[in-house]
């Protein structure tokens, strides 16, 4: 496949944006950031002509694929009525009772337009509801940019310190002083580490932040009773429990993991799926957790929130996906399966180490001679990125689109058979040249 156009575009766009692109994780694509014309269902059309099976979906938002007509519909006639009111509409109150049945955490909402934004929302309402300072936060999770959270996403190893007594490493330059200061970093899916954690600063933690399946690094399901077990220990020291549902919500069941997994936290954020690609996020909290916001001791603002086209876009959403929402998720996970059964069998084929974890609607990729990968440490241990970033590549420069800087492949409900049939024979091709 040839580049070109996407090549002259990003040497311009080098002169004009920062580092050519406006999310860092962009830069990853290889060989070069691509410049799209086009997207629709689950392909997408670059400025050279190509056209690609995708699996990047922005990330996560695109549940339905690239431009879905029945959302793109609803969004135009809900911006008829005006964009950014600042004031309060009535579509508001009509979403929020979809999604009170849509989620199973019950409790107070807040919107806004981003994960990052929410999660720090979620910090705040959970430093306010205990006045305690802080909160535990999992190596290998991510819950966005925000300063107070982008710590040991994925650190070196050599600076992240032992297992007992893990260090927060940041992840970029030009953090705030001591922006580290409220959190405690500690091993996921450990639930005796957890539990001494607990017992030495019990009464300091106000929350425990996590992602409910471990989206950012081999898709790592947590063990049997392990959020039980957390949801217990948090309950029992009055500190808040709060799933980032960011990737989960809306894609690995309509409530997200605490659906799938049946244990439901004291507040969760959802973002991502939630709005057929609109940038849509809410947080949900138990009323008296959230009561520090509904009496403003804990302020929360945010100029577009939640504006007409976020709402009527979350609004579509459910409503399609309502109408039947065990044959949407039987045909997403179904779809998924085939998908993660088929690159396996294509590795086996291949002689290659292709491991492929994740609850099916999304998934993650790696090379590894481990069987499974169970914390952050094995992903960094025994987990080949320099190949899979061969793999990605060369799956690029066949028609299939993956993210080398995730490794996450996001199924949409527009994928086809075909699509998947021939992503596997494609992966087969290319997990032969590795
Ligand atoms: N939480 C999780 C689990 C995420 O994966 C992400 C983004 N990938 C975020 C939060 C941040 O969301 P956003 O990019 O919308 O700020």
């Amino acid at each position: 496949m040839d580049f070109a156009r996407s090549r002259e575009l990003f040497g311009e766009a080098n002169d004009l944006i920062a580092g050519g692109v406006s999310s860092q994780v962009r830069r990853t694509e290889l060989p070069v950031p691509l410049f799209f014309e086009r997207a629709e269902g689950g392909h997408m059309w670059d400025v050279d002509g190509n056209d690609f099976i995708d699996y990047i979906m922005g990330r996560g938002p695109n549940l339905f694929g690239h431009a879905p007509r029945f959302v793109i519909d609803a969004v135009i006639a809900g911006m008829q009525r005006g964009v950014v009111f600042s004031g309060q509409h009535e579509q508001e109150v009509r979403v929020t009772k979809l999604v009170r049945e849509a989620v199973p955490l019950k409790g107070l909402i807040r919107y806004a337009s981003s994960g990052t934004e929410i999660d720090l929302l979620a910090l705040r309402v959970a430093r306010g509801h205990s006045g305690r300072p802080m909160i535990v936060k999992f190596e290998g999770h991510y819950h966005g940019w925000g300063d107070t959270l982008q710590y040991s996403v994925k650190p070196p190893l050599d600076r992240a310190g032992p297992e007992e007594a893990m260090v927060p490493v940041p992840s970029t330059g030009g953090m705030a002083p001591g922006s580290d200061q409220g959190l405690i970093i500690a091993p996921w899916n450990n639930l005796a580490a957890l539990e001494r954690i607990f017992q030495r600063q019990g009464d300091e933690i106000a929350g425990v932040i996590m992602e409910p399946i471990m989206g950012n690094a081999n898709c790592i399901m947590p063990r049997p009773g392990y959020l039980q077990g957390v949801k217990d220990l948090c309950a029992r020291h009055g500190a808040l429990l709060i799933f980032d549902e960011v990737i989960t919500g809306f894609r690995v069941a309509l409530g997200g993991a605490q659906e799938l997994l049946g244990v439901v936290p004291d507040v969760a954020v959802y973002a991502k799926a939630m709005a057929g690609g609109f940038p849509q996020a809410m947080l949900i909290g138990r009323a008296d957790a959230m009561q520090p916001i509904a009496d403003g001791t804990v302020d929360h603002g945010g100029t577009y929130n939640p504006n007409t086209i976020a709402m009527s876009a979350l609004e579509a959403s459910l409503e399609h996906i309502m109408a039947d929402t065990d044959g949407f998720y039987g045909d997403l996970n179904t779809k998924g399966g085939q998908l993660m059964d088929g690159l396996r069998d294509a590795s086996r084929r291949a002689g290659s180490n292709l491991l492929v974890q994740g609850p099916g609607p999304f998934f993650i990729t790696s090379f590894s001679d481990r069987p499974e990968i169970t914390d952050y440490r094995e992903h960094a241990l025994y987990c080949d990125s320099e190949k899979h970033v061969r793999f990605t590549t060369g799956m690029l420069g066949h028609g299939v689109r993956i993210s080398s800087g995730t490794s996450r492949w996001h199924i949409a409900s527009t994928h086809t058979d075909g699509d998947i049939d021939t992503t596997v024979s494609v992966a087969y091709d290319v997990l032969r040249t590795l």
